[in-house]
Parts: structure tokens; sequence; C-alpha cells
């Protein structure tokens, strides 16, 4: 960075720091940002004056509320439920939905502030949004899981709805959460519009959704390799995670010809030195969508496999890795272990997967690295798609749908070459993907006044 750029980093980021405190990763979230823009705010400093940054990391509304709920034996638990709508310059807000223990405010506003940009970058009419609550939905019957999706709707459907805010799933939101929360929404509200994604195929979800995160990821990745003349021919991949992402992710890389050697959850990862084949994914999806069981099991099923509990899989030498779990699950000395291992390739599918020093380490070893927002966005985007279908009121078939992913993280992937190609040609997705988001979402504001 040179002198403009870090004095406008440090002030804006000190700013920042000091109205919200206590929230690490909105500020980690924001940074990044600001660091990548910062050259480009230089040689446009009418965006100074319009304040457009500070606008964009001050979300246009948050709603915070009680979720008050009765489990199965009576017993009363009070959650607390999140709706961080960050911005809408290009379209209604959109943006996942979490049920996880560590849901806070500083969670919801990063996520909230990475979507907006996430967004831009799909090319379709999207503000950015995210949502959540505390509630932990492990352990729960799909009688309490009903009992809670209820009562967060019945206070978050006030504030959401087709032209104004979709939400969809996320981490601990699947389809069977989003069918409740969508019967609630629907009850109270008197309608059947578009207002969540990632329904069921039956009642106006688009075919393919479910896989689209995951398999947007991997057509993503592909681009990356092609840049290097690679593919995922015969490449070792180690993947994080065993929820949707992860699934779907391992199993495109699988069918693109790559040998998936671990799976992971919140307690311990599994290595399989052999690869997953289509009958053991058939297994994962078994175990984790209709049993809700652990990983752990895959071991005990696949006696070649081992269980490591309390670990993280980056040790396992791979070419490509793929984190497909949570933010900040690859740290420091994870990224040094996956480049001593020989990996070449990581492409996010979680939401902020790579610590910055992490993300450092990445670019000191000039390998390919794109952040989430850029190579998970296929989630999205087909959400996007959705919405679309349902205003038509139409179906598109899995190849329409299919065509349309490509050819989007198709665009992503040539936006962060644009934006991020350095002098001696080394790709830097980080810049790429921030400043093309920032473009469009500065100049959209910029047309729509002081607002
Ligand atoms: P799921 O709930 O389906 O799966 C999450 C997976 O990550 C589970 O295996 C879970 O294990 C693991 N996990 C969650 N928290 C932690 C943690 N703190 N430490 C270790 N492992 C953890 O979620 P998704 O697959 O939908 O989401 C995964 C990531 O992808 C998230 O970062 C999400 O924001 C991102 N994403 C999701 C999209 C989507 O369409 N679903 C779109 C774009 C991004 P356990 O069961 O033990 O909790």
């Amino acid at each position: 960075m040179d002198n403009f750029a870090k004095k406008y980093v440090d002030g804006f980021m000190a700013e920042l720091v000091a109205r919200n405190p206590g929230e690490p990763e909105f500020h980690q979230a924001v940074k990044e940002v600001a660091e990548s823009i910062a050259p480009y705010i230089a040689e446009n400093p009418q965006l100074i004056d319009l304040k457009i940054l500070e606008r964009i990391a001050e979300p246009e509304r948050i709603i915070i509320f009680r979720v008050p709920w009765t489990d199965d034996r009576g017993e009363l638990h009070i959650n607390r439920g999140f709706r961080v709508q960050c911005n809408s310059a290009l379209g209604p807000y959109k943006g996942g939905i979490r049920f996880h223990a560590s849901v806070n405010l500083s969670i919801m506003k990063f996520l909230a502030f990475e979507q907006t940009f996430k967004n831009s970058l799909t090319t379709l009419p999207m503000g950015g949004a995210k949502g959540g609550s505390d509630f932990n939905p492990r352990g729960k019957s799909d009688a309490e899981v009903m009992r809670f999706c209820q009562s967060f709707m019945t206070e978050l459907c006030k504030h959401i709805g087709q032209d104004t805010d979709v939400p969809a799933g996320d981490i601990g939101v699947g389809g069977r959460e989003i069918g409740y929360l969508f019967g609630q929404y629907k009850r109270l509200r008197n309608e059947f519009t578009g207002t969540l994604t990632g329904k069921g195929l039956a009642w106006g979800g688009s075919i393919l959704r479910p896989e689209a995160t995951g398999y947007g990821l991997c057509y993503f990745a592909e681009q990356m390799l092609a840049t290097k003349g690679k593919s995922f021919e015969g490449q070792t991949v180690v993947v994080s995670g065993s929820g949707n992402v992860a699934q779907y992710a391992s199993q495109k890389a699988m069918r693109l010809g790559a040998k998936v050697v671990t799976l992971s959850d919140s307690d311990g990862f599994i290595h399989d030195p052999e690869g997953l084949t289509e009958e053991k994914m058939a297994y994962v999806f078994q175990l984790k969508n209709i049993r809700r069981g652990r990983i752990k099991e895959y071991a005990e099923k696949y006696p070649n496999a081992k269980y490591y509990p309390g670990q993280r899989p980056w040790g396992i030498p791979c070419d490509i890795a793929l984190p497909c779990a949570t933010q900040n699950e690859i740290g420091k000395e994870d990224a040094e272990a996956l480049i001593k291992g020989g990996c070449y390739c990581v492409a996010e599918g979680a939401n902020m997967p790579s610590t910055p020093e992490a993300i450092a380490v990445f670019q000191a070893a000039r390998i390919l690295y794109s952040p989430g927002k850029a190579s998970n966005a296929g989630g999205v985007a087909t959400s996007g798609l959705e919405m679309s279908q349902n205003s038509m009121r139409l179906h598109w078939t899995a190849e329409e749908v299919d065509a349309q992913l490509h050819r989007i993280m198709s665009d992503i992937h040539a936006a962060c070459l644009k934006y991020g190609t350095e002098e001696d040609g080394h790709v830097n997705y980080v810049k790429g993907a921030n400043l093309a988001g920032f473009i469009k979402v500065a100049n959209a504001m910029t047309d729509q006044g002081i607002v």
C-alpha cells in the first residue's frame, strides 16, 4: 500500500472500530475491502466526499429481536434473532439465515457486509443482507426446530418480502428449516410469493439450488486452475465441513476427476486416503442430511478412513483446498501447513474461512487463492435465479439453471481477472473481487443520492 492508501485505511478503520466496538469479524471483513479499494478511492476522490465506504459499512437497518420457544419437555427457551439489511443499492436485500450457537451481531454484520459485494459480483439485481439466531439446532427434534422457526418468522415476517428482503439458508438452515420458515411466513402474510429461496422443488424452489454453492465453487476453481493450465483431474482435494456446501463441492470435484480425501465437522475431520466415491457420497448425504449424524461415523463405516478428533484437515498433503465450514477456520499455521503439503490452490466455499494472516501466507507464496465472496457466489446467484422463476411463475430445467450458474461463475472470474491481475501476471483475487464488487455498488449509490 502507498502512503495515501495506508493513511486512508488507518483513519477509516480507527473510526469504524471506535463506532463498532467488540465486533472483530466485522472489522476484519471491512478492513480487507478497505485495503483493496484504497488505491481506487485515491484515483476517485469524489468517493471520499460521498463517504461511500462509510455508508456501506453502516447497515441501512439492523433488526434484533426476541425468539421465545418451547422444547418438547415444555421448557421455555429464549434466543436472539437478527436481520442485518446492509445495502439495497442494487436490489432487494438478499442473504442467508444462520442458526448456530456462535451467532452474534459481529458475525451477522460481517456476513451482511460481505454479501453486499458478493451479490454485486453475481451481476444479478440483489442488495446485501444476512440474518440468523444463536439457536443451536444440533440435537433438537423436528418439532422443536419447527416451533423455533415459527417463532423466529413471527417477528422476521414484518421486515421481509419478495421486493424488500429475500432470505435463504446458511449454516444450520437447510431445506427443512426453509420449509418451516416459509410455511409460517405464508400463514402470517397470507401470500404465496418468492420471499424465501432454497424452497422445495414442488413449492417454488429452483432445481440445483441445493447444489449451487458447492458446484459453483468448483466451476470457479476450474477457471482458476485453467489460468495455470491445470484442472481437477487427478488432483488431491482437501475439503472442510460436511454440510451443504462441503457435500456438493466434494461431489462436483470428484466428478471432475479429483480425489477428495477429507471432510470435517466442528468435532474433527476424517481422512480417507482412497478418496470419496459416489457410494461414499451417498452415505455422507444420508448421514448428514437424513440421520443428522457426525462425520466420525464415516470412519466407522469405512475403516480405511481415519478420524482425527478436535483437528482440522489442513495438515493433509493436497493440491487443492476447499474450505467449506466456517469463518476463520484457516489460521497462519494452517496456511503454512497447506503450502508445505503441496497445496497450490485454495478456493473458499465458506465465508471468510481464512484469517488475514493466512491470506498473507497464500499471497506471499503466490498460489491461487480466491475469497469466498467470489468463489461461493453460486449459491446466492442461483437464489437470484429462483427469485426470477418465482416472479415469472416458471420452472427452468436443470440444464438451463446449470448453464446460467456456469456463466455467472465465469463472469465473476473474468471480473476478478480484470481488476485483480497484477503487473507480473499474478491474479490477486481478493483485490479483484473487492474492487469489482465495490465499483458497481458505489456507482449505484452515487446515482441514488445521499440515502
Ligand atoms: P451447513 O450447516 O450445511 O454445514 C456447516 C458445516 O460446517 C458443518 O459440517 C458444520 O459442522 C461445520 N461447522 C460449522 N461451524 C463450525 C465451526 N465453528 N468449526 C468447525 N466446523 C464448523 O452450512 P453450509 O454448508 O450451508 O455453510 C458452510 C459455509 O458456507 C458457511 O461459511 C456459509 O456461510 C457458507 N455459504 C453457504 C452458502 C449456502 O448456499 N448454503 C452460500 C454461500 C456461503 P457441525 O455440524 O459440527 O456444526
